[in-house]
């Protein structure tokens, strides 16, 4: 749709999330072109009738692996490193039997599954090199959605090698820059899989190309102890000394010392507490990192152990961060609405393009109906999102600007 207005909607607008109740939103070519409260000159426009709907910015789930959507639920009740260490974990073991078909209509039914949520990019860590990338790219063939793909060499260093601090194989970082021209950048498993000298590798070849350079760290304690015992650092100080990366996955464990260093280099972090739940790891120190000014984002991460709903994230996120503080207060549900949306954009430098509703962003919204036997009789409408819309509480999600899932009725 190149031109089009909606009216007379509940807008949740711009960063400081103002709640304009009467709203008018113009969107010319996918983006937004203004952005006010009342009325203004529409005509020669598509006019969507949203009245009585909440309108809030498209949601961003900032960590994904759908490549495991194809064993939902599977091994919940074991541990991280028996179902995801590299090689070994029971996930690569069914992953290296299952037929590409099957992980590419199931991560396709996730993509489908995440624009029923509301959202609108995700950004997933994509492993199995090139191939694993041209997969992905199978999966999203034709979706309007937006995927910020983080794929990885397929080479993991064992733990006898990965002190020895050798070089990657050169036909590895050959396929490094392979993959950096048809991927948005490099997601690592963890630090203890890679030694000093491949991360350093890797950085300086994704910032050439100035692409995204990411990695998971800090969430279990085997992983921590091993990077003390090995490098007599801690898997943040490595990282940051040797990969520089743009964003860090997880921190479930971090010490103060850890909390330190991140807010130092201005580093956002993703975090995803149910993930480190559902495996036993713990919670991470969200309000601890909040405080020391660290943007925070979130993802819903494996859909082997978890709907990729972050509807369910926040709600989950924002309940546990006041019951561990034993404070209401602990954190705001605009601290929570902002991880699943501006933050998000933030940590995948998305965040000029993408994460509010104003003018000069792309036009990607979700209209939640507030008439539904769920949402009758809400009276603070931030509250209300992060913890009491459900996804059958969506009418039509926009993405730039294109009524892509659901149906928003228009004025004729
Ligand atoms: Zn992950």
């Amino acid at each position: 749709m190149k031109k089009a207005i909606v009216e007379g909607v509940s807008a949740i607008v711009k960063e400081s999330l103002d709640l304009i109740e009467n709203a008018f939103i113009r969107i010319d070519d996918g983006y937004f072109t203004e952005v006010r409260e009342n009325p203004s000159n529409s005509s020669r426009y598509l006019k969507y009738k949203a009245k009585g709907m909440l309108m809030i910015p498209g949601l961003i789930n900032a960590h994904t692996h759908i490549g495991d959507s194809f064993f939902k639920d599977y091994g919940i009740g074991k541990s991280l490193n028996d179902l995801f260490r590299p090689i070994t974990g029971l996930k690569h073991k069914l992953l290296a039997s299952a037929p590409e078909n099957l992980i590419i209509k199931s991560m396709r039914n996730s993509v489908f599954d995440m624009l029923r949520c509301g959202i609108t990019t995700f950004a997933d860590f994509r492993e199995g090199g090139k191939r694993g990338i041209m997969i992905i790219k199978k999966a999203m063939r034709g979706l309007k959605m937006k995927a910020v793909i983080l794929g990885r060499p397929d080479y993991y260093f064992d733990e006898d090698d990965v002190v020895k601090n050798h070089a990657m194989p050169e036909d590895k970082i050959r396929e490094v820059n392979e993959m950096l021209k048809i991927c948005d950048g490099i997601g690592l498993s963890g630090p203890n899989e890679y030694t000093d000298k491949a991360m350093n590798e890797i950085s300086k070849l994704t910032k050439s190309k100035k692409k995204i350079c990411a990695i998971h760290a800090c969430e279990d304690k085997y992983s921590m102890g091993f990077s003390l015992k090995n490098f007599h650092k801690s898997e943040v100080e490595r990282t940051l000394k040797n990969l520089d990366p743009d964003f860090i996955v997880h921190l479930t464990q971090a010490k103060e010392e850890d909390i330190e260093l991140i807010s130092k280099a201005n580093i956002p972090i993703i975090c995803c507490p149910r993930a480190n739940s559902i495996l036993g790891l713990g919670f991470p120190p969200i309000t601890k990192m909040m405080k020391k000014g660290i943007t925070i984002a979130l993802g819903t991460d494996n859909v082997m152990l978890n709907s990729p709903d972050l509807f369910r994230e926040m709600d989950y996120t924002s309940r546990i961060l006041r019951a561990l503080e034993r404070d209401p207060s602990a954190v705001s549900s605009k601290d929570i609405f902002k991880m699943a949306t501006i933050n998000s954009a933030k940590a995948l430098k998305l965040g000029k393009e993408i994460g509010t509703i104003e003018e000069g962003k792309r036009a990607d919204a979700v209209f939640i109906r507030t008439n539904t036997k769920n949402l009758e009789s809400i009276k603070d409408p931030i509250n209300a999102i992060v913890h009491r819309v459900r996804p059958d509480d969506i009418q039509a999600v926009m993405i730039n600007g294109e009524i892509v899932y659901g149906i928003l009725p228009t004025l004729t």
